[in-house]
This record gives structure tokens, sequence and C-alpha cells, in this order.
């Protein structure tokens, strides 16, 4: 068959809008996007023939054109924000997402955004209300502080809070802890922008209470403490305490402000785990106001929490920033959800998912990669069977399987509780490895990535592998599935 006869073959718009399988399409997709679809793969197919060397080929390429328009319509009609599977060992792993919300939150902030509430509506009075009564109470019950409320994000919380008490005034800071976290949040760059003078004081590894008391003039505003989350000073270090800096308060009656980044509410230790100031020390020690994160190691929707003294808290609120950054419904349920948790620390380690993954114990992860490897093993094994219509005997499916597509080992690895929280600290657990033989890695990656549910792994060493420490234990199966028949690991 020669070019130009393959050209002539392309059939018209109209033609295609006809065939049985396109026709089909409209019914659930709508008329015009199936011709916009049609429209398209033959667009495509016009340029294609051209860049196409052999008759054979181009040919080819003619046929299965529904299949084309229905892949390109599936694209459109597909969410691009989709649900993942992280099994990346990173707890608060940013691309993903950070914190998973716990079922509870998320259900209760279904339950108020998919019809009214009294998102700002005082029940009692018949007026109208705050939107950040509904978790303040709570916030105050587990912490100590006298007045809290939310923002957008961590981010929005130290911004507005410099804005408000320090604008246009000196904010007293450590050389020390000047911290960049990822995503362009800057202590320096922050006080910019809110206004405040950045006044440094010590050095990089040492500051006295002598230096915050020397750089003290008429211009402070406030002394400003921020928790190195995402790296540490070692070695011949001196910082000054939450409660040696209150004293100064007490002395010049300028408020201490701590930015505590993530701000847990659980002792970490008491898993094994390094130390992370909490909430509540900060409030015992005397901060007169701390900003916090929603959805690091606190588990929550993305927020930012400022907690503290009425008097600060309440100028807080009346600055007209306050407004551009308040949180919305979605937020406001799922963190009052999150934070009744608290009230009780077993239910929180039990229905936060990022405190549950970082505290799971590792005989249950080593489980979890137990029972995934076994899971893998056996779908492959039932696809080999399918595919030579027999039982393999005794033995030989494991060589006939692992040996031509992958050897699977579950061994341990280190995941992390990422988020810029707890730097350094790997947290011990248990993955599922792979070495495909027809395939490389990153192949396999590519294509754990490309399923409809993507499972995000990891590879290292020239391994790839699912770290279990994030894989919910319903997920397994799901991840398993795709391993059936062993397609995944093949060539081509
Ligand atoms: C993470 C972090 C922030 C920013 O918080 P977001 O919720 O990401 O906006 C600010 N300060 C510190 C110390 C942090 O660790």
């Amino acid at each position: 068959m020669d070019r130009n006869e393959i050209y002539r073959r392309i059939p018209g718009v109209d033609r295609l809008m006809q065939d049985g399988a396109v026709r089909k399409m409209t019914e659930s997709y709508g008329y015009d996007q199936v011709l916009d679809a049609v429209r398209q793969v033959l667009d495509k197919i016009r340029k294609k023939l051209g860049e196409i060397q052999s008759d054979e080929e181009a040919a080819q390429e003619l046929d299965h054109l529904p299949d084309q328009i229905e892949d390109i319509l599936k694209g459109w009609s597909r969410y691009d924000l989709r649900r993942v599977i992280n099994a990346t060992g990173i707890i608060l792993h940013t691309g993903l997402g950070r914190a998973p919300l716990g079922e509870k939150a998320a259900a209760h902030a279904m339950q108020i955004t998919s019809g009214y509430s009294n998102l700002e509506y005082d029940l009692e009075s018949g007026e109208r209300g705050d939107r950040s009564a509904h978790f303040e109470k709570v916030i105050c019950r587990i912490t100590g502080f006298e007045a809290a409320m939310a923002v957008n994000n961590n981010a929005a919380a130290v911004f507005l809070t410099l804005a408000a008490l320090a604008g246009g005034g000196d904010v007293i800071v450590s050389r020390g802890e000047l911290v960049e976290i990822g995503g362009k949040f800057r202590v320096p760059e922050m006080m910019e922008v809110s206004r405040a003078r950045l006044k440094e004081v010590g050095t990089t590894n040492r500051t006295h209470l002598s230096d915050y008391e020397n750089a003290v003039g008429a211009d402070t505003r406030a002394f400003l403490k921020v928790h190195t989350s995402n790296y540490r000073i070692v070695g011949f270090t001196s910082s000054v305490s939450l409660e040696e800096l209150c004293g100064l308060r007490e002395k010049y009656n300028i408020p201490v402000i701590e930015d505590l980044g993530s701000g847990v509410f659980v002792d970490l230790k008491e898993y094994g785990l390094p130390y992370e100031p909490t909430v509540q020390e900060a409030a015992a020690g005397g901060a007169d106001v701390v900003t916090f994160s929603g959805d690091k190691l606190l588990g929550g929707p993305q927020a930012g929490i400022i907690a503290g003294k009425k008097e600060y808290i309440d100028r807080i609120r009346r600055h007209p920033l306050a407004r551009v950054l308040r949180i919305d419904k979605f937020t406001a349920a799922a963190l009052e959800a999150v934070l009744m948790e608290y009230l009780d620390p077993e239910t929180a380690e039990a229905d936060i998912p990022a405190l549950r993954m970082l505290t799971c114990p590792l005989r249950y992860v080593k489980q979890d990669a137990d029972t995934l490897a076994g899971m893998i093993r056996a779908v492959l094994r039932e696809g080999e069977k399918k595919e030579e219509n027999r039982l393999p005997d005794a033995g030989e499916a494991d060589e006939t399987v692992y040996e031509t597509l992958v050897p699977i080992t579950a061994g341990e690895c280190r995941a992390a509780a990422g988020g810029g929280a707890m730097p350094g600290t790997e947290i011990r657990s248990y993955a599922v490895y792979f070495e495909p033989v027809q395939i490389t890695p990153s192949e396999l990656d590519r294509r754990m990535r490309r399923l409809e549910i993507p499972v995000i792994g990891r590879i290292q060493e020239g391994r790839y592998f699912l770290d279990m420490r994030t894989v919910d234990e319903r997920e397994i199966p799901y991840i398993a599935e795709a391993f059936r028949g062993g397609s995944i690991l093949k060539k081509g």
C-alpha cells in the first residue's frame, strides 16, 4: 500500500463520529467532548504519518483510532489531583501532601462542607460568631494558653504575628535561629514583608542572654525564638532558653514570640524519637505567643495555629491581614476534629495517621512488608499458571518467576519524619525490595507511578523499594495486584 493510499484511508471527522464505538462514547462523555477528541486524534495522526518511514507502521497507526479517542477522553475526565500510595517512608512528604488526614477528621470536614454550618454564627445568641471559636477552647485546654486562632499555614501565622505585634519596630532574633524552611520560608524575608526590622544577635553557634539584653532599645517590639526544625547546630554551642528570655520580658515588658515549627502535643521521647518541644512546654515556659503548623507532626489539615496570651491574640485578630489569611470551613472542621483526638492521647495515636506511622512499632511494619512480599509472590505465580495453563511443579514457579522477573526480598530500611521535622533522625523501617531483571528499577518506578492509584516508591543502590512505614495496611492488596501476571516486570 503506498503512502497516498494510507492518507486516503484516514477517515473524516463525520465518519469517525458515526463509528459504533465512538458513538457510544458520546453517551458517557457528551457529543462536544467526543468531537474535540476526534479532531485531536485526526490531527495527531496526520502529523505522525508524515514522520513515519515504513508504510506498514503507518498503516498500523490507523488501527485503534477509537482506542486513542477514548484514551484522550479518559485523560480529560480524570482528576489531575489524585490519591496516591506513599511508599517512600517519608511520613510528612511535602510533595505528597504532608500529613494525611485521619478518617474521622476527613468525614467531619465533608459533613460540615456539604451543607450549611455555624462557621461564623453563634448558635446561643443567634448572632454573628467567630470561625476560630470552634477550636479555640480545645487548643487552650490541651496547651494551657489563654487564646488561639488559626490562619492558612504556619508561614502565614509567623508573618501575621510579626506584622500585628512588631510591624514598624525591631524584633530581636538569635543568629543561630535565622531558619530557612523548604518552599521559600526564610525568617529574615518573613520579617521584611511583615515590616518588622530584624535585629540579629549572637553568633551562629552561640547566643547569650546578654546579647538579647544589649540589643533592647526604644523600638524593640518583640523577642523571637525560632525552632531550628530542619537542622541542628552541634559542638561548641549555647542558646538562650525560652524561660531565660521570659525573664527579660518581665524586665522590659517586651513579648516573647516562639515559632515552634511542627508544634507537637505529645512527648515523642516516649516512643524513642528525638525531643521536639511541645506546645504545652512553651505555654508553661511563659511564651506570650507561639505559632505552629497544623499539618506537620500535629497530623491535621494545612493551617498555622497562633496561641498565646489573650491581649496579643486579640491584637493579631484585629489586624487587617487576619482577614486575608483566614482559614476556610474545610480546615476549620478538620482542625477541630483532629484537635479533639488529642484530648485522649491513646485516641490520638490510633486515629491520627502521621502520629500512628511515626510511632508504629517496627515489628508491625515488618509484618506488612512480609505480607506484601508474600502477596506479590502469590499473584506472580497465579499469573504464570494461567499463562501456561498448568500448575507449576514444586519449586519451579519460584525459579521461573523470580529468576526471570524479579527477586523480591523484605528487608530493613530507614524511614524519615520529613516535612522539615526531626532532621537527621532515621526511623527504623521495613521495605519490600525489587531487583527487576528485564527492566531497570527506574522503569519499574515509572510503571508504578502510572497505576490507576499511583504508587510512589524509592530507588537506592540499584534497587527499587517500597517502604512500608507510610503504607496503610489496606493499601497492601492493591499494590500486590499490580504484579498479577508479572507484566509490570516484563520488557516492552
Ligand atoms: C515548617 C515551618 C514553618 C512553615 O510552616 P508551614 O506550615 O509550612 O507554612 C515555619 N517555621 C518553622 C520553624 C517551621 O519548621
